[in-house]
């Protein structure tokens, strides 16, 4: 059966062998596989199920809107009221001066777009040399062919033949890994900032387009910038002109205790991009929302051009936005932002009682996103069998280990996973001489 599927992200010739695990259910923070067994979903399948896995009220919305128009176009002046009110509710929420969306389908496809209207802005600012875009190792932005490129893992670009030529990498980061010896968390900041800016000298700030960061870098890692750093990144793509594109599609939310992960972290983009919490993932839709400035040099253009050059069949598909408005009522009356920063110390304090562990190299994270690095090489995949034997799914990112549960997630519940991962981690610690 696995032989049907190309299956992202997988070693196919190992999962032909082995099989796969085959979720049928969910029920709140849990799943169910064939056999019933039950699972905690702990990284609310890939950090996106933020309401969990049985909000009735998300399945009754898309059941009224696909009574009522299952599908309209945002083509050639055509419009829908869902999509409007759910623009109108997103610019409630982002910051100033963001005042403009595109909708998409999935998170690749905001950052494509956020590439696109950068370089189609550029090009009617009369700058067409403007195009390079700067992103960190070990970031990740998606798996389109534009996507893939900034993304900063060799894996999304090996046999792929990516990066394209427009795409420059920087230092990750990451206090644990890339500090120099005695380097503190300030200093290491002003450091990479001051690479950034020897990056962009080099390259000539005239050809450089934007610097797109995740507020914490997901797929990498989850590794949470240090203090400082953003505020110092910022001074440097000010002075050169750079714009800033926030990759919200994780943090964005509540997931790091604040609404978006640009207010948590002091991030002041000119582009912000979302998706998965932004529908708790139950139908795939995406954004991307611009700065007035960019929107208003776009607009012009596109008289010019015969059209805005660029479009999705099922962008703003009504169900998918009727869907994330009912999500984002959701996340307002349930305050789902004070709920996160209320549990979130369950999470990150329990879990942090393990940094001395003789197989731990680190413990990061913020609200509901964390990590723990394991120092064994191979511990990551043998971990997350014992942590699965013992009904909790987690995700290695090489021996990373990943916690990202859904939003809604009780103080017992986060107890729980991080009990079950205490126990894979003696599990795993008997195992090894
Ligand atoms: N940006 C970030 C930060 C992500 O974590 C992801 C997916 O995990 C993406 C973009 C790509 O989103 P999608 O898989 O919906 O294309």
């Amino acid at each position: 059966m696995e032989k049907a599927i190309l299956y992202p992200f997988t070693d196919l010739a190992r999962q032909q062998r082995e099989g796969s695990l085959r979720i049928v259910r969910g029920d709140g923070v849990r799943v169910y596989d064939e056999d019933g067994r039950a699972y905690l979903e702990g990284t609310s399948g890939l950090w996106c199920v933020s309401l969990g896995f049985s909000e009735n009220r998300l399945a009754g919305a898309a059941d009224r809107q696909l009574r009522t128009l299952p599908y309209y176009q945002l083509f050639n002046q055509r419009t829908h009221g869902v999509a409007e009110r759910l623009a109108e509710r997103l610019l409630e929420l982002v910051p100033a001066p963001l005042s403009a969306v595109f909708f998409g389908n999935s998170g690749s496809e905001a950052n494509d777009t956020a590439v696109k209207l950068v370089w189609y802005y550029n090009n009617a600012r009369g700058r067409p040399e403007k195009k390079k875009i700067i992103a960190h190792r070990l970031g990740y932005h998606g798996s389109t062919i534009a996507t893939a490129s900034l993304t900063g893992l060799s894996l999304n670009h090996t046999d792929f033949d990516l990066p394209l030529p427009w795409v420059r990498h920087v230092t990750c980061p990451h206090h644990y890994h890339n500090a120099r010896p005695g380097e503190g968390e300030e200093e290491f900041a002003r450091r990479l900032a001051g690479e950034l800016d020897a990056l962009i000298e080099a390259e000539g700030p005239e050809t450089v387009a934007a610097f797109i960061t995740e507020p914490v870098l997901g797929g990498g890692g989850v590794i949470v910038p240090p203090r400082g750093y953003f505020e110092e990144v910022q001074r440097v793509l000010h002075k050169h002109d750079v714009l800033l594109v926030a990759d919200e599609v994780i943090c964005g939310f509540g997931r790091t205790g604040a609404m978006f992960g640009c207010g948590r972290f002091g991030l002041r983009p000119d582009v912000m991009t979302f998706a998965k919490a932004l529908s708790s993932s139950y139908l795939p839709i995406s954004a991307t929302v611009v700065s007035d400035e960019i929107a208003e040099a776009i607009v012009p253009h596109t008289a010019l051009r015969g059209g805005l050059g660029h479009g999705f069949t099922t962008g703003g598909h009504p169900v998918c936005c009727a869907v994330a408005l009912e999500t984002l009522d959701i996340y307002a009356e349930r305050d789902i932002v004070g709920h996160v920063r209320e549990v979130a110390p369950v999470l990150q304090d329990r879990l942090r009682r393990f940094a001395d562990h003789p197989l731990v190299g680190e413990v990061r994270g913020v609200g509901l996103i964390a990590a723990v690095e394991l120092v064994e090489d191979g511990a990551g995949e043998r971990l997350v069998r014992h942590a699965m034997r013992r009904g909790a799914l987690l995700r290695p990112l090489g021996d990373t280990i990943s916690f990202c549960p859904p939003l809604i997630s009780t103080a017992g519940e986060l107890t729980e996973l991080v009990g079950i991962f205490g126990d894979a981690l003696e599990d795993l610690s008997r195992e090894l001489p």
